[in-house]
């Protein structure tokens, strides 16, 4: 717990798995009071404000679609009314909806550009209004090396990802003068159950590409995440950071 962090408010979205629960357990570790947003899955998300609060932190379950304009402002106004404001949101959402271009279905491109794209533009508008009111504020959203690179197979979340990056940019530029940072994390090979998915000689060539011989942790992302949330990251903004062990 630091002084720094204890009078900070944070929302983070998909927080009931992977980075986002690595980076919201950070958060509170560090002493903040966490909003921890998901789509469905309750038991994960419980167990993640039990593990904050067995800690002596202080969380709060939000279920939403970051999708849906209606939810994402009932869920910011619920933050903001319980505990005054929101400080420092890490879009995190996202989901994949991996297939050749020329078999995708409409569906799995529209599905992956609302949560990752769509969801970062309206937790973003929304939150944004209290960092404003009080001109500090933190936005870290997480993209990917793909909205870098691209990745085949993967035109739907690279296009999200690439636009989220861009987006970091322009919204950085707009609200700077607020006194408030953007900046995008963009990981690597991070394992969660997004990657637990990939066949075993496709994470073997992978491997061989990352001079770190290793693949990221959430923890590795969270790290980055707490630092870009301190006052020590104030004058960094507008950036794309990588946590991908140096990968090729
Ligand atoms: P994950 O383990 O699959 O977890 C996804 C999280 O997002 C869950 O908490 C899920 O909630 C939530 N979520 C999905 N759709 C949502 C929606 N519409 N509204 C609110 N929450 C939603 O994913 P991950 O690997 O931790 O990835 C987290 C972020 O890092 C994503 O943006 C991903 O693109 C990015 N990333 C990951 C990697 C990697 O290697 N893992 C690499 C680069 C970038 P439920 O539990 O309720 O479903």
């Amino acid at each position: 717990m630091t002084q720094e962090f204890s009078s900070r408010v944070a929302l983070v979205t998909g927080a009931s798995r992977g980075l986002g629960r690595a980076i919201a357990i950070k958060l509170a570790g560090l002493g903040c009071r966490v909003g921890l947003n998901y789509l469905s899955n309750d038991a994960e998300a419980e167990k993640v404000a039990r593990q904050i609060e067995a800690a002596g932190g202080r969380a709060r379950l939000f279920k939403a679609s970051v999708a849906e304009g209606t939810a994402v402002r009932e869920m910011t106004q619920q933050i903001v009314s319980d505990w005054g404001k929101i400080d420092i949101l890490v879009n995190n959402a996202g989901i994949v909806r991996d297939t050749l271009l020329a078999r995708m279905r409409d569906e799995a491109w529209d599905e992956v550009l609302n949560t990752n794209l769509r969801g970062a533009y309206l937790c973003t508008r929304l939150a944004l209004r209290s960092m404003m009111d009080q001109s500090w504020g933190r936005i870290i959203n997480i993209a990917s090396l793909a909205g870098v690179v691209g990745n085949v197979g993967q035109a739907n979340y690279s296009a999200a990802k690439g636009g989220l990056i861009a987006f970091t940019k322009a919204v950085a530029r707009e609200v700077g003068p607020r006194n408030i940072t953007v900046n995008a994390i963009a990981p690597g090979f991070i394992v969660t159950g997004m990657t637990d998915k990939l066949p075993e000689e496709t994470r073997q060539s992978i491997l061989e590409r990352i001079p770190l011989k290793r693949f990221g942790r959430p923890e590795d992302v969270a790290e980055l995440a707490a630092f870009l949330a301190s006052n020590g990251a104030g004058y960094i903004t507008a950036q794309v950071i990588g946590v991908d062990g140096g990968v090729l």
